[in-house]
């Protein structure tokens, strides 16, 4: 650590987030190392070391010979303060050394809002910020994450991105770069070879042309680039490499406990869920497999939890047998085993009784609408009578605290719908009063209500986003039909979800948008100590774009969208055929109950659909 670095740090808050050093932390011989990543997270310390992607990229590069990946966070404001005042540039955890001196740059991107972040960490590093002006083998920038799936805001950074699971496209892009660098090739040459790799978007290979109306014309592919370029995944998540010895943090951070991925992929189908597409096709772990991974990770790491993750935990099927294994184990070792995620309909009361027997946590779900009407039309698959009876089990089990997680503004919803979001929780509250079993403590309901997002790769993918003003007026006419005390209500306000929607459906015109946007000073924009929306609508302004053309215009089914060159595996004859069903009010049943023909199937070469 160098001398400045050192004093500078005892004047910023949190300085742990920057030293590096935590146990299981991995250093190498930098002499050894062939190839150096910087593994990159747009964002805090906090928020990276608890992502699970990040865990496990960082262990499959590191098991590689001759590669050594070192893992780098956004600076807190402070931090960046200094670091700017004194020359700092931004380094590298494990060895600090600075990101300039690295050969590749990493990002995984999670949240449209971490955009600001991606540039500002790439000049804090003294790296320029566009792929052109980046000439040599050095610094080559890729990115991979869900937000890879609309990757064309961020096309004029970006050299290359990976799409979808990491785990074996990330060594064969730097088996490639090993190779590039011993025959010292030229960028260009590099670029051309890993587009071959299948998974590899690489933006400066597809010429986007436009009509008169701003709409895209063309997207034409260049020097060979594919027409559309479908993303990677893991056939075998049992074989497939999951880090056992995972870095624990000095310092709090946000999910501070193992984490185990039961499954990948879902069976659901939720129409405005862009996880619940891009993720699938189904593919599950078996639970001794896992069962061994959780005792290996939890003595490696000394953690006192671990939780079992996934879209829709309560759909693994072997979850009997698994928590049958790893209940004992943790009651034993006085571990907490958390199972979030688990849905309304199967949240089954034996499971409920036998993880009451550790800490116990709040009921969280996620009805997402408030009438059956609306919950049919985004296909989530739940009745009221099964929520009512998922808080009656839960209530006389003892539980006193739920929280309901809701959206507002999907596609054909009305004042009606907003109500039927009171409606339902009076029944919750009724349903304790009926059936609570300690009511000594009182009931408490947190209510929070989300700005729809209409996302890419989904059903809702061509939908109009509600004007701020609409969300804001449905707010609060909600709010004025609570009137219990039991009741917490939140509403998200609707500037964030609207760049996000800006973000998550932009084409790349929005990239000298993103880079005024800094240049006004705008970074950590997911948190409310930075998040400055005037910053953004006068880098809009300045950039003659206008939001509105990406949130309530709504796109035409037969408009080429900007992530029409990125196949997740979902066809648009699917995504269509779903948005005609949500208009008439039809569900399409989950996988369990018969193939719809999504499309994700054709990803797998060697296994079928475990849905
Ligand atoms: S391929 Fe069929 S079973 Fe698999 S996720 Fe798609 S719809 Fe479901």
């Amino acid at each position: 650590m160098t001398e400045l670095l050192q004093r500078v740090l005892p004047t910023v808050q949190k300085p742990a987030r920057y030293t590096g050093g935590e146990y299981n932390e991995i250093k190498k011989d930098p002499d050894g190392a062939r190839v150096r990543v910087a593994f990159c997270f747009p964002d805090t310390y906090e928020i990276g070391m608890s992502n699970v992607g990040m865990r496990i990229l960082y262990g499959v590069m590191n098991e590689m010979e001759g590669v050594w990946c070192e893992r780098v966070f956004a600076p807190w404001g402070d931090m960046e303060e200094a670091m700017r005042k004194h020359n700092i540039p931004l380094w590298a955890l494990e060895s600090q050394t600075p990101v300039k001196d690295f050969d590749m740059i990493a990002f995984t991107i999670g949240y449209e809002m971490c955009y600001t972040n991606i540039l500002n960490m790439l000049n804090l590093a003294g790296v320029p910020l566009h792929s052109k002006e980046r000439t040599s083998l050095k610094n080559i920038v890729f990115a991979g994450g869900v937000c890879a799936f609309n990757p064309e805001p961020l096309a004029d950074f970006v050299d290359f991105f990976a799409l979808g699971e990491g785990e074996e496209i990330t060594p064969e892009i730097l088996s490639l770069y090993d190779r590039a660098k011993a025959e010292n090739w030229t960028k260009d040459k590099f670029l051309a070879e890993v587009s071959k790799i299948p998974g590899i978007y690489v933006p400066s290979f597809y010429e986007h042309t436009y009509n008169n109306d701003g709409t895209i014309a063309q997207i034409v592919p260049k020097y060979g680039a594919p027409k559309t370029v479908q993303k990677r995944i893991v056939e075998n998540l049992d074989t497939a490499y999951f880090p056992t010895k995972m870095i624990v943090s000095s310092t709090e951070i946000v999910h501070d406990r193992a984490n185990l991925e039961v499954f990948r992929g879902c069976i659901r189908g939720c129409r405005f869920c862009q996880a619940g597409f891009s993720c699938r096709p189904v593919r599950k772990k078996r639970a001794d497999v896992l069962y061994r991974q959780a005792v290996e990770t939890l003595e490696n790491s000394g953690h006192n939890e671990i939780t079992l993750s996934s879209l829709s935990t309560s759909d693994y099927r072997q979850l009997k047998e698994l928590t049958d294994e790893l209940i004992p184990y943790c009651r034993g070792n006085k571990i907490n085993l958390s199972v979030p995620s688990l849905r309304a309909d199967n949240f089954s009361r034996e499971l409920m009784e036998k993880l009451q027997t550790l800490r116990k946590s709040g009921l969280t779900f996620a009805p997402e609408a408030g009438t059956q009407r609306l919950r049919d039309v985004i296909n989530k698959n739940l009745t009221e009578d099964e929520i009512l009876a998922t808080c009656q089990n839960a209530f006389s089990g003892g539980w006193s605290n739920v929280k309901l997680y809701f959206m507002l503004g999907l596609p054909t919803e009305t004042d009606e719908d907003v109500l039927g979001i009171a409606e339902l929780v009076y029944k919750v509250i009724q349903t304790w009063k009926e059936h609570a079993s300690n009511k000594k403590r009182g009931l408490r309901v947190h209510v929070a209500t989300a700005y729809f997002v209409p996302k890419p790769h989904t059903p809702f993918q061509w939908e109009k986003q509600i004007t701020p003003e609409e969300y804001i007026r449905r707010c609060r006419l909600l709010k004025s039909h609570f009137y219990s005390k039991s009741i917490e209500y939140n509403y998200h306000e609707p500037d964030l979800s609207r760049l996000e929607a800006v973000m998550a459906r932009g084409d790349r015109r929005l990239g000298p948008v993103i880079e005024e946007a800094v240049r006004r000073g705008a970074m950590l924009d997911g948190w409310d100590e930075y998040f400055n929306y005037s910053t953004w609508l006068d880098a809009f302004a300045a950039c003659s774009i206008d939001p509105d053309f990406y949130t309530v215009r709504g796109y035409g089914e037969d408009e080429v969208l900007p992530w029409d060159t990125i196949d997740v595996g979902i066809t648009k004859r699917f995504l269509q055929c779903e948005r005609d069903k949500a208009y008439d009010g039809l569900i399409t049943p989950d996988c369990r109950h018969g193939c719809s023909g999504c499309g994700a199937n054709s990803l797998l070469k060697e296994v079928a659909c475990d849905a």
